[in-house]
């Protein structure tokens, strides 16, 4: 019996893996230029291609495929326009994508990973565990078909849905370059956020590729007894250990830090934690984003009151951190990620 050849999804090559695969079928390097934009277009089939010839369409039909992603729900938010998606993957399995708009431009959210095995204690995209990582043209079609669906210029994203990047690592590299390529969606990675919860392992990796793009450090507790509890991921890494990468990659890239910290009522949220806070941001050269944790049904932990934050945050401030609260978008259409995919997706 001859097994049939696997076919390659086609938005994974970049364009210079494009121009070999021409090469190899004896075509112009030309070709793979016109290929990648088609690509990047969103066509659905190679038929569309017009500008490329019958026999090669044909010849790339048979190594390759394209998948359109299917929205599988999509809620606006009446508040303030944030838009979510949860798009069918191609095996089935589903994932969330948020558009928020934003004075500087349209910012896209986009996960990583289908579930994550991180554990957070606050966070719904891991209840289920991790089910696979998202290939790179998965995650490259995340932009691409909200920026169709939005009929909005996407300018900035925040790697911040489902998943940790960092889990996934090779996969959220190529994105990135995909993205990024001048003649492809064009992303600036100035304009990227890649948000971990810690895994310094692959922080020197990271540093060495020397991407523009800004590196949020979920911290979320300035010492481990805190930490541990509601960050499996600390265990057996600590805060220091984080903080001194921090410090390193700052040190290699020039690239300032920002960490993550979500304000849970009576978990982390005390003076004390706000003055051990204040002295790791320091250390680091990071950048402190307070952010009002969001319900998630599933969990019993609360967002610390509004006068809680503002304190908190006065106190950083006292200490010459450099802090911002953000604001929160999207309250009204299951603001977290993971909330919608587990609606439909029962693990
Ligand atoms: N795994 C990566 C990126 C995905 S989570 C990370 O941990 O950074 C994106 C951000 O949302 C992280 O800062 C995460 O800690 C935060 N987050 C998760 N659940 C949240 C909740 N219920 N309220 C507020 N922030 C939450």
């Amino acid at each position: 019996m001859q097994n049939e050849k696997k076919r390659i999804e086609i938005r994974n090559l970049l364009p210079e893996e494009l121009k070999q695969a021409m090469n190899a079928m004896g075509q112009p390097s030309y070709r793979s230029g016109q290929i990648f934009k088609w690509l990047n277009q969103g066509v659905e089939d190679f038929a569309q291609m017009t500008n490329i010839p019958d026999g090669l369409r044909d010849a790339l039909s048979q190594q390759y495929y394209i998948y359109t992603p299917k929205i599988l729900a999509k809620q606006v938010s009446k508040k303030d326009g944030t838009v979510k998606y949860l798009w069918k993957l191609e095996d089935g399995n589903a994932v969330e994508t948020v558009l928020m708009h934003y004075k500087y431009g349209n910012t896209i959210c986009i996960s990583t990973q289908v579930g994550c095995r991180q554990g957070c204690a606050f966070c719904a995209s891991t209840i289920g565990g991790l089910v696979r990582s998202l290939q790179p043209y998965e995650m490259l079609n995340e932009v691409l078909y909200t920026q169709i669906d939005s009929g909005k210029r996407i300018s900035h994203i925040v790697l911040m849905g489902i998943g940790e990047p960092l889990d996934n690592f090779d996969n959220v590299v190529k994105f990135l370059f995909l993205v990024n390529h001048p003649e492809g969606l064009n992303i600036s990675m100035r304009h990227i956020a890649l948000s971990t919860c810690g895994l310094i392992e692959k922080f020197d990796k990271l540093a060495k590729l020397n991407l523009q793009l800004t590196l949020s450090v979920s911290l979320h507790a300035p010492d481990d007894e805190t930490r541990n509890k509601i960050m499996p991921a600390n265990r057996g890494r600590g805060v220091d250990a984080l903080v001194q990468e921090c410090k390193k990659y700052f040190g290699k890239t020039g690239r300032r830090i920002s960490f993550e910290y979500a304000m849970i009522d009576g978990v982390n949220d005390t003076d004390g934690h706000a003055e051990l806070l204040a002295q790791k941001a320091k250390t680091a050269h990071a950048h402190v984003n307070i952010i009002p944790l969001n319900y998630v049904k599933e969990s019993s932990l609360k967002p610390s009151c509004d006068q809680r934050i503002k304190e908190f945050y006065e106190i950083l401030l006292s200490h010459g951190v450099n802090a911002t609260i953000r604001r929160r978008l999207g309250s009204d259409i299951d603001a977290s990620c993971g909330q919608l995919r587990r609606k439909f997706q029962k693990p």
